[in-house]
């Protein structure tokens, strides 16, 4: 495995790896949901390359930028394990150097959910990706269905930029009490990560309350709702049920919808997410 820093070295390794190359980007602090991806391109492409970059454009002025959990060597470490290529970490000055002044702004679908209460949040992420995907030049790039309206942008600018990339979404990893994997999960206290469960719960809630016929959007909310609101440690910021193709919000009885949500549990700021489809278990 080979770990490089700039840009010219990037672009040398990568010059002389057998395609389809898959590529894996992600902020480190690595877990099982970030290797589920890692596994999903070794399993579809010939070499894997991944990269590892806290952006600091798609954090807030008040969010978690200085306390984002760092642990390089035990992500070289799984890395490796994993049989990675190559690995990109770039510095700060590597992507935005002095007078750096270009943006990628995917517009209406960056705008609802997470984009409404992280203002400048999917500017960041696209233009972030957008850099990453124009050095590392893969066939095909692995995103998780955990950051859903993420995956969404992504397919939306490479779709209108003409990137020729494949975006593949993978399913949310979950510990065995149903907590989504996140490396934000490392703030959570004892009690806090026992109360962190409510996420889930709730989302369950709702699919089993699908399932059982009930197709009304505002009934599903309220059923999230309540249980959320059993957990004193859960702060709720929004319960979302919005339509799969453009992410507004869905008011009446619905045949597929996303159902995502973000809860503070204590000062932590968790986002999960399912899918619910009249066909299938959603
Ligand atoms: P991050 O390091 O948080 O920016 O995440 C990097 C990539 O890993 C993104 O595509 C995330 O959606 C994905 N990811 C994070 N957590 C999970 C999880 N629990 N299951 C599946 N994918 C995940």
């Amino acid at each position: 495995m080979l770990t490089v820093e700039t840009i010219d070295e990037l672009r040398t390794i990568r010059g002389s790896l057998e395609e389809p190359v898959g590529f894996v980007p992600t902020m480190g602090y690595l877990h099982d949901g970030h290797l589920s991806l890692v596994r999903r391109a070794s399993s579809e492409c010939a070499s894997v390359v991944v990269s590892i970059f806290v952006n600091p454009t798609q954090f807030g002025p008040q969010e978690d930028l200085s306390s984002y959990p760092r642990d390089l060597d035990k992500d070289l470490h799984l890395l490796k394990n994993a049989q990675v290529d190559l690995v990109w970490i770039p510095t700060q000055d590597v992507m935005y150097p002095d007078g750096y002044q270009t943006w990628v702004v995917v517009d209406k679908i960056s705008r609802p959910l997470e984009g409404a209460m992280r203002p400048a949040h999917f500017r960041g992420v696209s233009t972030v990706v957008a850099k990453l995907f124009n050095a590392v030049q893969p066939q095909v790039a692995y995103f998780g269905q955990k950051d859903a309206q993420q995956v969404a942008v992504i397919r939306c600018m490479v779709a209108d930029l003409n990137f020729p990339i494949r975006i593949v979404t993978c399913p949310t990893i979950r510990d065995p009490d149903g907590l989504a994997m996140s490396s934000r999960n490392a703030y959570l206290n004892q009690e806090e990560r026992k109360a962190a469960t409510v996420l889930y719960r709730s989302l369950t809630a709702a699919r089993e309350a699908y399932k059982a016929g009930v197709h009304e959007a505002i009934t599903l909310k309220s059923i999230m709702t309540d249980i959320l609101a059993s957990e004193p440690l859960a702060h709720v910021q929004y319960v979302s049920i919005a339509s799969l193709d453009n992410l507004t919000e869905i008011e009446g009885v619905f045949d597929e919808a996303l159902c995502s949500m973000a809860v503070f549990i204590g000062k932590t700021r968790l986002i999960d997410n399912i899918e619910l489809r009249k066909e299938s278990e959603g």
